[in-house]
């Protein structure tokens, strides 16, 4: 049967809302992620709807996707072991940088209050607002621009999600966090990089890290440079 094209979220009475709930308990919840917003979040978030439709069979498989622009929307795992470590709480604003397909963006969506995501590819962004507009989400603001130099107009921020591999931690990044705040952010090479958290306390900042994870490279300013994305 063909289904009118009605994207929302998900519950189990959707087509795809059983592979998702599937995907909940056996890639995430029997692998250690135990945040109930993190996992309500990702079961409700349809991830076929940022991929093209001839992935739509795999969407909710335990692996990296293809989409535009050779970019990947991250394995479902890895976007729930960040959004934990992020702990993004209702009333943060929130800074991604990196917006590729929006999924990770929406995801954000549902657990904070405000969030700004930075894409330097002009065509990703653009379709990744245009997916965003077929929910109903009206705290998401998606730029073009160098998201290894942040986003100043609309700082500081209560968590900045850095979904691309960095060298370094951006000193621009570091100074657009609120006091109290958290950085989560892939630092490495450019084929892999430790995800680390930092937090801020005035001027004190503590660093943690967490797993090994594979990014595209986060290129511009204060990632690395342009030309070395391959
Ligand atoms: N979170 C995304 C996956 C991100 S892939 C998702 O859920 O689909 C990494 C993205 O970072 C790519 O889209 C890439 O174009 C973008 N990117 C790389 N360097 C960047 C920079 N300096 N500023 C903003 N975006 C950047």
């Amino acid at each position: 049967m063909i289904q009118p094209h009605e994207p929302s979220l998900l519950s189990d009475e959707n087509q795809f809302g059983p592979a998702a709930s599937q995907m909940v308990r056996e890639q995430l919840a029997d692998r250690g992620i135990d945040d109930p917003r993190v996992l309500e979040g990702m079961r409700r978030v349809p991830r076929h709807i940022f991929l093209h439709f001839t992935l739509w069979a795999r969407a909710y498989e335990d692996v990296a996707l293809p989409t535009l622009h050779g970019q990947t929307i991250s394995q479902p795992y890895m976007v729930a072991s960040m959004t934990q470590l992020l702990a993004a709480a209702p009333e943060h604003r929130v800074l991604e940088i990196g917006t590729g397909s929006g999924y990770q963006t929406m995801i954000l969506a549902l657990l904070a209050r405000e969030v700004v995501s930075v894409e330097r590819e002009p065509e990703l962004a653009q379709q990744a607002r245009l997916t965003l507009q077929q929910f109903d989400v009206n705290n998401v603001s998606i730029h073009v621009g160098d998201g290894s130099l942040g986003h100043p107009p609309a700082a500081p921020y209560d968590r900045i999600l850095v979904t691309a591999g960095s060298p370094d931690v951006p000193q621009a990044l570091l100074d657009q966090l609120a006091d109290g705040g958290r950085m989560v952010i892939p630092v490495g090479d450019r084929k892999s990089q430790t995800l680390l958290a930092i937090d801020r306390n005035g001027e004190k900042l503590t660093r943690r890290t967490a797993t090994e994870c594979r990014f595209v490279p986060l290129v511009g300013e204060q990632g690395w440079p342009a030309g070395s994305e391959g």
